[in-house]
């Protein structure tokens, strides 16, 4: 039997890279904790729309499966600010209208990935595993397994395992030659690692703010209640409220607010809290939101956390990808675009490498640190730019000036979100280039400001 991995987590980023590497022609055998979202039960706990790029459709396009995903996606050209007063402004993402996001449902994309993987034969997904612990030496996973879960499909028996062995006990062991934890921002893999080997460093950050997803239901006939061809954004400075289309006609908003303070998730207690704070904030989403308040008690306040930790492999055993590895914040829209890049990344090294498997996790490490890194702080700095400066008549003109700038230096000038979103330079590329043209530009103007100011001064003296 060939070499045969074990991965953990069948979210975005596990499904696709099961077909990755089931590609190359390796076993693998992907477990998750949740039942098979292909049986209608898909569980989120994350936002249910989100938007691919550039990155994650490159992808997708490795494997042929970028139609399949996209053909239920919608376009989001720009981002339409809604004003205190229902006022709106439409500020396109790129000079180039051809440059878009698009809005598509998290189940879809998932079921899509996992099918990707199953029409290779060496790849097999088992559904409700709970991974609880690995013993990183032998790439030993050790999982709670649930017989049957709500509405769910009951797993087939684990290979080696019979029904009977699993039906009693409900743990399994599966070892492979490596584990790949893709288990999300809270790895078990991660963990196991945190907490057996020295030097494994680990940061966490929270912000001071939660989210919270609420609905705007289609109009008449499934049409769209506000503009379908749009990110829309609230932002109301220290908080803001997003809404991305669906197919359905839908609109899945997404409240970002402080946990605590005085005005916050937390002193929100009644219905008329919530329905004073939406009339005051965004008195023109009120009216198309009729399950506001049910929305607002049911759904769980989530929290937004950044993860770094170092180094992202174990010998040839273990290795950690997508949010298991650096969890960012939603603020750049490029979280599962960055998981999907390590795919790629990872299954480059592992065919560069093909014979020395630790070389390759550790140089797959060293090709996307300094770049996960690098989108970590940028996202952060997105949050302040979309809940703040979105509203603003600077941000616009800034946008405009960055357009203007890239139509008249073109190769040379890029706006900094359309390189992290509409190339795949390396993110840290991405970001330091734009200090520098930062700086230029800002140089540049303050030269041209002093020689107008000389040449006024020549004009009134002399
Ligand atoms: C509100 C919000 C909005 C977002 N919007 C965007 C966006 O627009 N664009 C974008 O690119 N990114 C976005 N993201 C980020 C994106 O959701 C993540 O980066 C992406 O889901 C990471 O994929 P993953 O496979 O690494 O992790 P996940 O998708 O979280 O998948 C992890 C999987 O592992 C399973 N699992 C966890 N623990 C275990 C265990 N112990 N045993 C077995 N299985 C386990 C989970 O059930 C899950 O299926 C957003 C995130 C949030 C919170």
């Amino acid at each position: 039997m060939g070499t045969k991995f074990t991965l953990i987590g069948s979210g975005l980023a596990g499904g696709l890279l099961a077909a990755y590497i089931g590609r190359r022609g390796y076993e693998v055998d992907l477990y998750e904790r949740r039942a098979d979202p292909r049986a209608g039960n898909f569980v989120g706990g994350r936002s249910i729309n989100l938007a691919v790029s550039t990155r994650g459709i490159h992808a997708l396009q490795q494997l042929g499966i970028a139609e399949e995903v996209l053909q239920h996606a919608i376009p989001m050209p720009g981002r339409m600010i809604h004003d205190k007063s229902g006022g709106l402004h439409f500020a396109p993402y790129d000079r180039d209208p051809k440059n878009y996001i698009n809005s598509i449902g998290r189940a879809a994309l998932n079921t899509t990935v996992i099918e990707a993987a199953l029409r290779y034969p060496n790849v097999r997904v088992l559904f409700n595993h709970l991974c609880i612990d690995v013993d990183l030496d032998s790439a030993t996973a050790h999982f709670s397994r649930r017989s049957e879960s709500k509405g769910g499909t009951p797993s087939p028996p684990l290979p080696g395992y019979g029904a009977a062995d699993a039906a009693t006990d409900q743990r399994v062991v599966s070892s492979a030659d490596a584990i790949i934890g893709v288990d999300g921002a809270f790895s078990a893999v991660r963990q196991s690692m945190h907490g057996k080997l020295d030097g494994f460093v680990y940061d966490e950050s929270y912000l001071a703010h939660g989210y919270k997803e609420l609905t705007i239901p289609p109009g008449p006939g499934g049409t769209w209640r506000m503009e379908k061809e749009a990110l829309h954004i609230w932002p109301r400075k220290s908080f803001m409220m997003i809404a991305l289309p669906n197919p359905d006609g839908s609109f899945t908003c997404t409240l970002f607010w402080e946990f605590a303070g005085p005005r916050s998730f937390e002193t929100t207690k009644t219905n008329d809290d919530v329905r004073r704070f939406f009339d005051e904030e965004f008195p023109d989403a009120v009216p198309l939101m009729p399950t506001l308040l049910e929305d607002f008690w049911e759904n769980p306040t989530g929290s937004l956390v950044t993860i770094r930790c170092a180094p992202w492999s174990y010998k040839d055993k273990v290795a950690l990808l997508g949010d298991a590895a650096h969890a960012v914040v939603p603020f750049y829209g490029q979280g599962m675009n960055a998981a999907f890049e390590d795919c790629i990344v990872l299954d480059e090294c592992l065919a560069e490498f093909a014979d020395d498997r630790e070389r390759a996790f550790t140089e797959y490490f060293v090709r996307r640190k300094e770049n996960t890194d690098a989108l970590a702080d940028l996202a952060v700095h997105n949050f302040i730019e979309m809940r703040d400066k979105t509203a603003s008549k600077t941000f616009r003109a800034k946008k405009k000036l960055d357009h203007l700038l890239e139509g008249l230096l073109p190769g040379l000038y890029l706006p900094l979100y359309t390189m992290v979103t509409f190339t795949r330079m390396p993110y840290a590329t991405a970001a330091k280039r734009a200090r520098l043209q930062d700086r230029i530009v800002y140089t540049s103007l303050a030269f041209l400001l002093l020689l107008a100011a000389i040449a006024v001064i020549y004009l009134v003296v002399g």
